[in-house]
C-alpha cells in the first residue's frame, strides 16, 4: 500500500480544523466532559515537525507483526457479521454549528482488510485495531438483539421487547443517539417506542446520549424506565467532580483529542474510534440492579443480573438474557486488555474482583450462552468461542493481579514488576487480550498500587526532590545541559527512547526555555508513541511531543459538568468540591460560619471554615452564623453552570443574605479557580 496521506496536507484539512479540538470524554472517564472547543486559530502545526519512524521503531513494530497472527481473520468476520445497514459514507453526524458530532471521514486514511499494512509510524497491532473500529452500522447480534457500532467510542445495543425496544448504553451525545435512531433503527427495525433504557455502568459513554432518545415527558410519566446498577447516580456524577479539572486535562492527552487524525497523530481510541462531540445528558435511573442472580422482566424480556461493582467502573452490572441465550458483558469482557488504571487518572481498579465477576458469569451461564456482546467492540458467537473468550478474559485480569502480588511478595518494586511481567503466550497471542486500551505495564503497576500504595519501600523514594529541583541538580551532576543533550543524542541514535525521555526530561524541567532539549524530548516521545500498541499511550506520547514543540494551546476551557449532571449532584458533593477549591493559605487564621437554606429542596446546611478546612453539617442550623444565605437549589445550579453569579442573584432579590454579607464575600475570595490548560510536559 502507499502511505496514507496526512489529513492536514490533504483535502480533509478543513474538516480536520473544525474537529480537532475536542476535549475528551471517554469511557472510563465520565463526567468531565467534552464540551466542544471551537477551533478559532490555525491547526496545531505538529505535522511540520514530525519525524519519520526511526530504524529502532521500525524494528520494534516488526517484532509485533511477527509475534501476532495477521492471518487470523475472525475479528474482521465478526466486526462485519450481521450488517443490516450503515449511514452513508463518508460518515459525518451533524453536531453543533460547524463542529461535527462524529466524523469518520477524518479516519479515511485507514485501509480495509486484515493484512498487515501498517505504516512505520503506527504499531501494527494498533493499526489493525484501528481498521477494525472503522466498521460501522446497524448489526444483528441474534434475532431480536441488535447493535449500532462505529459511531462513537461505545456501542449501543437494542433488544426487542413485547411492546417496543429496550436500549442498552445510548452513546455519549444526544446528536449521535438521535441520528442513528432516526436513520438506522426506525427505517430498518421499525418505529416502535422505547420502553426501557439500561445503563450498564456509570461512565459517560454509556448514558450521555439518553435524551436524544427519550423525552422529559416520557421519563416523567414513567413511559420509559431507566435501569442501572445500584450506586449508579452517585458514581456517574461523582467520579469527575472531585478531581475533574485534572482528569479532564489529562483526558485531553489520553484521547488524543488535540492531535491530527493521521498516521502521525491519532489513529484510534483503543476502545472505539474516538469520542463523539456534542450534548451530554443524564436521565436519572429509577430501577436498579442490586444483586447477582436478581431476575428482572423488562417489557416481557427476562434478564438475570451479575453485579460487577468496582471492576471497570464503580457501579457496573452484566446480565444474561435466557430467551436469547445471550450474555451482555458490559465493559468487563471486551476485545482488549482493559484498564486496571486509566491514564486520565481515577481510582485503581481491582483485577481480582473483575476476574471473579467473570467466573460467576461462566458458572451461572457459561453452558447456556451462544453469544456474548459488550458495550464496546463486536460480539463473539458460538458457545465454544464464548466460553474460551470469557475464560481468557477472566484469566487475564486474575493473572495481572496475582502475578503482581506474587512478585511484590518476593520484594520486587513496581518499576521492576512492570518491567518483567508478561502475559503468557496462551493469552498474549489472542487479539482480544492485546493492550489496545490498558497495558500489561501500567495495569501491573496499578495492581501494586491497589494493594500497597504509591510507596515502593525504598527510603530514597520516600521524599524525593520535585522535578525542577531534581532536574537542576541532575543536569549539574551530568556536566551541564549541553553535555547531557550530546550524550542523549547518542542514546537517541541507538533507539533508547525511554532513557532519553528520562534524562532529557530533567533538562526540560531545569531549563524550560531550552529549545534543543524540548525538541529532543519531543522526538523521543514521538518514537515511543509510534511504537505503542495502546492508543492511550500513543496519544499521551504524541500529545506530549506536540505541546513540547508548540506549547499549550489555550483553547476555550470545557465546561466540566453538563446541566443534567449538576442537577443530579447531591448538595454534599457540591460542598465537598467547594472544600477542594478552598485555598488553605488564604484561609489561614480565618473562620466563618454560614447557614445555607435551600427553599425549593427544603435543605438546611451549616457551612464553616476553620483551620484552613471546610466543614458542614446537613439538616442543621447555626444559632450564631456570620450570615444566613437563603436561595433555591435551582439558582445554585445556575451558578454552577456559569449562567449567573451570586452578586447578580443578590441584586435581583433571588438570594437573601441576612447578617454579615462581607464575610460571605471573604469566603468566596478564599476559593481557587482551576486553569484547565495547566502544563504537563514542562514545569
Ligand atoms: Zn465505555
Amino acid at each position: 500500500m502507499s502511505e496514507p496521506k496526512d489529513p492536514a496536507e490533504s483535502g480533509t484539512r478543513r474538516a480536520f480544523l473544525k474537529n480537532v479540538a475536542v476535549v475528551g470524554v471517554a469511557s472510563g472517564m465520565s463526567g468531565v466532559v467534552g464540551e466542544t472547543l471551537a477551533q478559532t486559530g490555525s491547526a496545531p502545526s505538529t505535522t511540520g515537525a514530525n519525524k519519520p519512524a526511526s530504524n529502532a521503531t521500525i524494528d520494534i513494530n516488526r517484532q509485533y507483526a511477527e509475534f501476532l497472527s495477521f492471518a487470523d481473520q475472525q475479528d474482521f468476520d465478526d466486526a462485519r457479521r450481521g450488517l443490516i445497514a450503515s449511514l452513508p459514507d463518508p460518515v459525518i453526524i451533524p453536531g453543533q454549528g460547524d463542529i461535527a458530532a462524529w466524523n469518520l471521514q477524518q479516519f479515511g486514511f485507514l485501509p480495509k482488510g486484515p493484512q498487515n499494512d501498517a505504516p512505520p509510524t503506527v504499531n501494527p497491532s494498533l493499526w489493525r485495531n484501528a481498521k477494525l473500529n472503522m466498521h460501522h452500522g446497524l448489526f444483528t447480534v441474534v434475532d431480536g438483539i441488535w447493535q449500532v457500532r462505529g459511531y462513537d467510542l461505545s456501542v449501543m445495543s437494542i433488544i426487542r421487547g413485547n411492546n417496543g425496544y429496550i436500549v442498552i448504553d445510548p452513546f455519549i451525545t444526544t446528536e449521535v443517539a438521535s441520528t442513528v435512531w432516526k436513520q438506522l433503527v426506525i427505517p430498518h427495525l421499525g418505529d416502535k417506542p422505547i420502553t426501557h433504557v439500561i445503563y450498564t455502568h456509570s461512565h459517560v459513554d454509556h448514558y450521555g446520549g439518553v435524551r436524544g432518545l427519550v423525552s422529559d415527558d416520557d421519563l416523567r410519566s414513567g413511559k420509559v424506565k431507566i435501569v442501572a446498577p445500584v450506586g449508579f447516580t452517585e458514581a456517574a456524577v461523582g467520579e469527575n467532580v472531585i478531581a475533574g479539572n485534572a482528569m479532564g486535562r489529562r483526558a485531553s492527552y489520553m484521547y488524543g483529542s488535540l492531535l491530527p487524525r493521521s498516521p502521525v497523530g491519532i489513529v484510534d481510541g483503543g476502545l472505539g474510534k474516538t469520542t463523539s462531540v456534542g450534548t451530554i445528558t443524564l436521565a436519572v435511573p429509577s430501577v436498579f440492579a442490586e444483586k447477582t442472580g436478581q431476575k428482572m422482566t423488562l417489557d416481557g424480556v427476562d434478564i438475570v443480573v451479575v453485579m460487577a461493582p468496582e471492576s471497570e467502573a464503580p457501579a457496573e452490572f452484566m446480565f444474561y438474557l435466557p430467551t436469547f441465550k445471550a450474555f451482555c458483558a458490559a465493559e468487563d469482557a471486551t476485545h482488549t486488555l482493559h484498564n486496571l488504571y486509566t491514564l486520565r487518572g481515577a481510582k485503581v481498579r481491582d483485577g481480582l474482583l473483575w476476574s471473579k465477576y467473570l467466573q460467576s458469569s461462566l458458572d451461572m451461564f457459561g453452558d447456556d450462552t451462544q453469544v456474548v456482546f459488550a458495550s464496546h467492540y463486536w460480539p463473539t458467537w458460538g458457545n465454544d468461542r464464548v466460553v474460551s473468550f470469557l475464560r481468557a478474559q477472566r484469566d487475564m485480569y486474575r493473572y495481572m493481579h496475582d502475578q503482581v502480588l506474587r512478585l511484590a511478595n518476593q520484594g520486587l518494586t513496581p518499576l521492576e514488576i512492570g518491567e518483567v511481567i508478561r502475559l503468557p503466550d496462551s493469552l498474549a497471542k489472542r487479539w482480544y487480550c492485546r493492550s489496545y486500551y490498558g497495558t500489561v505495564y501500567h495495569d501491573a503497576v496499578a495492581q501494586y498500587n491497589l494493594r500497597l500504595g504509591f510507596f515502593d519501600g525504598v527510603p530514597a523514594n520516600l521524599h524525593r526532590l520535585p522535578p525542577t529541583d531534581a532536574g537542576k541538580r541532575y543536569v549539574e551532576f551530568m556536566g551541564g545541559s549541553a553535555a547531557v543533550l550530546s550524550k542523549a543524542h547518542g542514546y537517541y541514535n541507538k533507539g533508547e527512547y525511554r532513557w532519553v525521555a528520562e534524562v532529557v526530561n530533567h533538562v526540560v524541567f531545569a531549563e524550560p526555555q531550552n529549545a534543543a532539549a524540548k525538541q529532543l524530548l519531543a522526538d523521543a516521545y514521538e518514537q515511543l508513541g509510534y511504537q505503542s500498541e495502546s492508543a492511550p499511550w500513543r496519544n499521551f506520547y504524541l500529545t506530549g511531543a506536540m505541546e513540547l514543540r508548540n506549547g499549550v494551546r489555550k483553547l476555550p476551557a470545557p465546561n466540566p459538568q453538563s446541566p443534567d449532571t449538576i442537577q443530579a449532584m447531591p448538595l454534599d458533593m457540591f460542598l465537598d468540591y467547594l472544600g477542594i477549591r478552598l485555598n488553605g493559605d488564604r484561609a489561614a487564621g480565618k473562620t466563618a460560619a454560614f447557614n445555607l437554606v435551600l427553599t425549593d429542596t427544603k435543605e438546611n446546611y451549616v457551612l464553616g471554615v476553620e483551620n484552613s478546612a471546610l466543614h458542614y453539617s446537613r439538616n442543621a442550623t447555626s444559632k450564631s452564623p456570620d450570615a444566613t444565605v437563603t436561595m433555591t437549589r435551582a439558582d445554585l445550579n445556575n451558578i454552577m453552570m456559569g449562567k449567573t453569579n451570586m452578586q447578580k442573584l443578590v441584586m435581583g432579590g433571588n438570594v437573601k443574605i441576612d447578617g454579615d454579607g462581607q464575610k460571605l464575600g471573604d469566603f468566596v475570595s478564599w476559593l481557587d479557580s482551576f486553569d484547565f490548560w495547566f502544563n504537563i510536559v514542562t514545569p
